[in-house]
């Protein structure tokens, strides 16, 4: 493991503080080091307060807050003279630990301080780095992993047994620190847990934990236990309706929509085919924080009855009478070798951040067997994280879930318009949203993980298909369709519309929509609050106009689909609604050019035919796309084979 440490870099950064949050990034930036909120930093500063008066302030990174992207306002000032009072107390409950720590800081905006604080508070030393880095991990996972850690530091690290982060932890650690530590003393292992590093200036402590794990990571390679090969696998076709009902399973299991993301890459196939997975997968995960994440083992296989059936038995033996909630019993690890990897989570962002740390396990436990054995803590201990309210508080700080919060939207035509802003509309309610466009602009639409972005051609029935699957197999299955992509080919009489013409118009805005209408019905189907779609169809249906008879002809035929589809899906719990937009003006069809075309042709000015109906308003793309968005929610739950005017009002319609 090298250094990123940067003379140049470091020049950004200003005082104590500006460097604590430079080598922060740095460890953050090494995902074998910390990942996703996991390990924690500090620094020892004196200021004088507002009385004139110097004080010790102990900077600690903030609950919520990730190393790698850690700002100065991300780290919570406590004063240090009480924390280290705090740790001289005979004992101090998680909540009045907690309560101290909040009403002894300097900024009252400022976050939760870190488990650890106390911790912290009690090591002599300007800067502590803390960090899960795997290579430790995976050497103190095993049997005999104390005397291999005593083995590769000697007096370079204090070697503390596991224990409950939190006061005991803290206490214990002041106390073993003061006995075991030697003159070269740097650093101090936790087993089962991870490292911590400190030095007089930021960087001293941060090439201190570089040293360390590297460490580790020789001994790792020097055992023939970094790079474990894993047999070589020949992934399969994956079958996307299975993991539709995997995921329903999970969803029912969670008590609400979850996202499933088939991860399909070869480390996870190869580990799902290891001969010995069901014993190697079963133990715990590498490092106890993460269950709150990953859960403590991972499905094998799809019988999510008989894990949900295990969770519950692991619950009744662990919490054993105590005042004690059950969690939701769903697994968020799936491992199968029909398909290798599979993770579940409440959104994309979450499913992404177990895909994450069950990379990171697998070569944990990948290297601790290739030491002699994996072994993780017992049931017990993983419980005693699971199901601490100091753990439970980080997933709870975004509040209220958002309404679409597991469930996924598929949209055609997604590049502009309509479709590009109910992609933006459903995003905002909380869904992962696939979006599909002629347009390879909508790849890059969005780049976060609740969005993909994909080219296809709807009239294309294989692409349309293989969209369907990628789409399921990143998020899981289709729970909201919009049916949006249509042409509006040029104005053309009857009398002079060409057979091309006509049959161009029809493939997209009808032949199409019947496509992925039958083949994305098997998936609706499964959604867990049913399925649902949306049809924006056009004010020409109810109003036609003359030169535009393809188009009207199309879309009177897709309504009529959309009403038949209404009647067939009802007793599948699908609702289907329509939409008829018109002059929708802020769409890749109308240029200034065309417009001041249009208006003068009217007699009118720009203003003037955009306002051009009922209530004088102009309607846009965002308008519609909202509208489509709340189609699928609460609102509408009893509305099926409905047609909804947005169009500020037109005087044939009405
Ligand atoms: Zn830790």
């Amino acid at each position: 493991m090298r250094s990123l440490w940067s003379d140049d870099e470091a020049k950004q950064y200003t005082g104590d503080l500006g460097l604590r949050v430079y080598s922060s990034r740095l460890l953050g930036r090494d995902r074998s080091l910390v990942l996703h909120g996991g390990g924690n930093t500090s620094v020892k500063i004196r200021e004088t307060n507002l009385f004139g008066e110097e004080e010790d302030i102990l900077y600690i990174k903030g609950s919520g807050w990730d190393l790698e992207t850690i700002e100065p306002q991300g780290f919570s000032p406590v004063r240090l003279a009480h924390v280290r009072r705090l740790a001289a107390l005979p004992k101090l409950s998680d909540p009045e630990m907690v309560n101290q720590l909040a009403t002894h800081m300097l900024r009252a905006s400022a976050p939760a301080p870190s488990i650890e604080t106390i911790l912290h508070g009690c090591l002599p030393y300007k800067y502590v780095d803390h960090t899960h880095a795997d290579s430790v991990v995976a050497i103190t996972d095993t049997r005999d992993g104390q005397a291999r850690i005593r083995e590769i530091y000697g007096d370079l690290c204090v070697v503390i047994p596991y224990l409950m982060p939190g006061f005991d932890l803290a206490q214990f650690c002041a106390r073993e620190f003061a006995n075991q530590r030697r003159e070269g003393t740097i650093g101090m292992v936790l087993l089962n847990h991870g490292i911590f590093s400190f030095g007089d200036s930021g960087r001293e402590s941060y090439e201190r934990m570089i040293d360390l794990v590297s460490r580790a990571e020789d001994y790792l390679r020097k055992h023939r236990a970094w790079d474990v090969p894993l047999a070589a696998v020949k992934p399969g076709a994956i079958d996307p309706f299975a993991q539709a009902q995997l995921r329903r399973g999970i969803s029912d299991a969670a008590g609400g929509p979850m996202i499933l993301k088939t991860c399909a890459d070869e480390r996870g196939l190869g580990f799902a085919r290891h001969p010995q997975v069901a014993l190697i997968s079963q133990q715990g995960p590498a490092t106890p924080d993460h269950v709150i994440r990953t859960k403590r083992t991972p499905l094998l296989g799809a019988d999510v009855g008989g894990y949900v059936e295990a969770y519950r038995r692991y619950f009744g033996d662990q919490a054993a009478g105590a005042q004690q909630t059950m969690l939701d019993p769903a697994p968020r690890v799936v491992l199968d070798p029909a398909f290798g990897l599979a993770v579940a989570g409440r959104t994309a962002k979450d499913a992404g951040i177990v895909e994450d740390i069950y990379a990171h396990t697998i070569e944990v436990i990948l290297r601790a067997e290739a030491l002699g054995g994996f072994r993780a803590l017992p049931p017990p201990d993983i419980f005693a994280i699971e199901y601490w309210d100091l753990e439970q508080a980080k997933l709870k700080q975004s509040g209220k879930p958002p309404v679409y919060a597991g469930e996924v939207a598929f949209v055609t035509g997604a590049a502009s318009g309509i479709g590009k802003a109910a992609v933006a509309s459903f995003l905002a309610r909380g869904a992962a949203v696939v979006g599909i466009d002629l347009d390879p602009g909508v790849e890059s639409l969005h780049a976060r993980a609740d969005f993909l972005g994909l080219r296809c051609d709807v009239t294309d029935a294989s692409a349309l298909l293989q969209a369907l699957c990628n789409a399921v197999l990143r998020f899981g299955g289709i729970d909201m369709l919009v049916l949006n992509a249509g042409i509006f080919a040029a104005s053309r009489r009857i009398a002079d519309l060409g057979a091309e013409e006509w049959r161009r118009v029809m493939n997209v805005n009808l032949d199409a929509n019947q496509s992925l209408m039958r083949d994305c019905h098997p998936y609706l189907k499964l959604a867990p609050r049913g399925g649902r779609v949306v049809v924006i169809g056009s004010k020409n249906v109810p109003a036609p106009g003359p030169g535009a008879a393809a188009y009207s002809a199309s879309k009177a035929a897709l309504n009529q689909l959309a009403r038949v589809a209404a009647l067939e899906w009802g007793g599948d719990g699908i609702r289907v609604n329509t939409l008829h937009p018109n002059a929708v003006f802020d769409t890749g069809l109308w240029t200034d050019e065309v417009l001041a075309q249009r208006a003068k042709h009217y007699g009118m000015t720009v203003a003037e035919y955009r306002t051009h109906n009922v209530l004088r308003t102009e309607v846009t793309s965002h308008d519609v796309a909202e509208l489509a968005a709340e189609m699928c929610g609460p609102l509408f739950a009893k509305t099926t084979g409905a047609q909804l005017p947005v169009d500020g009002g037109n005087e044939r319609v009405i």
